[in-house]
């Protein structure tokens, strides 16, 4: 066999394209394939579709491949435009490539492999390219796929905010969650980020009326999105966000006596942690601190009290939440009262937590994993890159490669 008719079986080229030739740069680290097509060929016109048109002329055209053991590897070939009496002079498609690319689609199935795993400029830095031309494969595969998202069968959503970057940019995630994923990235955190949701998904098939439930923080800017645009949407409110108001409560108090008292300061992390996740020498302090009748502590135990609430059945919920709050009532932790009426106007919504099951738990997990490949990318230049990530690593938009 000739290497030539290797390289063309490797390739898996048919006719009329051949590979004519090849040139190995040992030292150079460099395998250079030359693809033609037989004099008198006929090709399909890339527009219409029409087959049998006239060569009317060729431009010599260079790809990256994947490379040949560890060299790279380029394909060279003059790709014709034909006329076509339909649509006029017309560049065929090469099978190898889509127009305009510079890389073989393999090439690219590589890099959008890598992108799910790696920073781009870590995927750059291997392959040897620039990361903006690694970047425009992305985004080129991942728009198109977004684009084509068929969202028919959303009927349980939740959504929350990510940082975006440094300050206070946001993002926002809505989250299908009978499939856990991603299927919308919105600029800000406000009201108008549910309508441009709902506007998407009709826009991919879906509708506003057959969403049942959402699930979201406390913040009055989801809650108001949702009314206004999911007519059938019950709202709950997850145990994360509770959970989350009800240490930023605890913070508040212990801040607050910390003022006066030494032996709090500088040990935040004994009241926020769960009590088995201290070590003996934290337990130590907490039990002296505990024995001292603090404010902090008493926070403490209403926060760990609250927490309580999740682990029961939904009629025990109800009466356990008016006990808790009865508690906390008489209490005289200004944060701590301030938390409980905050958990009982929004009772009905965290009641329903817990009787649905839902949660913003897959989006706590999601939120995880896009902070992480930001902190190891380091940021993202623009806004569209992150969201661009965000949609392939927590949306799956390309579960299927599009090679
Ligand atoms: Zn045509």
């Amino acid at each position: 066999m000739r290497d030539t008719d290797l390289f063309q079986l490797a390739l898996g080229l048919s006719a009329p394209w051949t590979v004519t030739r090849s040139t190995f740069d040992a030292e150079g680290g460099q395998l250079d394939l030359h693809i033609d097509f037989a004099r008198g060929s006929r090709f399909a016109c890339a527009a219409c579709g029409r087959e049998g048109c006239a060569v009317h002329d060729t431009r010599e055209e260079t790809w990256r491949h994947l490379d040949f053991f560890q060299h790279r590897t380029l394909l060279h070939a003059r790709v014709p435009r034909v006329t076509c009496p339909a649509c006029g002079v017309r560049k065929v498609a090469t099978p190898w490539a889509r127009a305009g690319s510079g890389f073989t689609l393999l090439f690219e199935a590589y890099v959008l492999a890598l992108a799910k795993v790696m920073p781009i400029a870590n995927a750059a830095r291997l392959l040897g390219e620039h990361d903006t031309r690694l970047w425009r494969i992305v985004a080129h595969y991942v728009w198109r796929a977004v684009e084509a998202l068929d969202l028919s069968d959303v009927r349980q959503i939740a959504a929350d905010e990510t940082s975006a970057r440094r300050g206070h940019d946001y993002i926002s995630l809505f989250v299908d969650m009978a499939k856990r994923k991603v299927v919308y990235v919105a600029d800000g955190k406000d009201a108008a980020t549910v309508k441009e949701f709902a506007d998407f998904l009709e826009a991919h098939g879906g509708s506003r009326e057959a969403v049942t439930d959402a699930s979201i923080d406390m913040g009055a800017a989801f809650e108001a999105g949702i009314k206004d645009n999911f007519p059938n949407a019950e709202i709950t409110f997850d145990k994360f966000h509770v959970i989350k108001l009800a240490n930023e409560a605890v913070d508040q108090v212990r801040r607050e006596e910390a003022r006066n008292n030494f032996q709090i300061k500088g040990r935040r992390y004994i009241f926020l942690k769960n009590v088995d996740h201290l070590t003996q020498e934290e337990k130590e302090a907490l039990s002296q601190l505990e024995a001292q009748n603090l404010d902090t502590t008493q926070a403490m135990q209403i926060r760990m009290n609250l927490q309580q609430l999740f682990t029961m059945a939904p009629k025990a919920a109800r009466r356990f939440l008016d006990r808790w709050n009865t508690w906390v009532e008489v209490s005289d932790l200004g944060p701590m009262k301030k938390l409980a009426m905050t958990v009982m106007a929004k009772a009905e919504g965290i009641l329903r937590s817990i009787a649905t099951g839902l949660s913003n738990g897959v989006l706590e997990a999601i939120n995880g994993n896009v902070q992480a490949a930001k902190r190891k990318a380091k940021g993202y230049r623009t806004k569209r890159n992150l969201k661009a990530i965000v949609y392939l690593i927590a949306g799956d938009v390309l579960a299927n490669s599009p090679t």
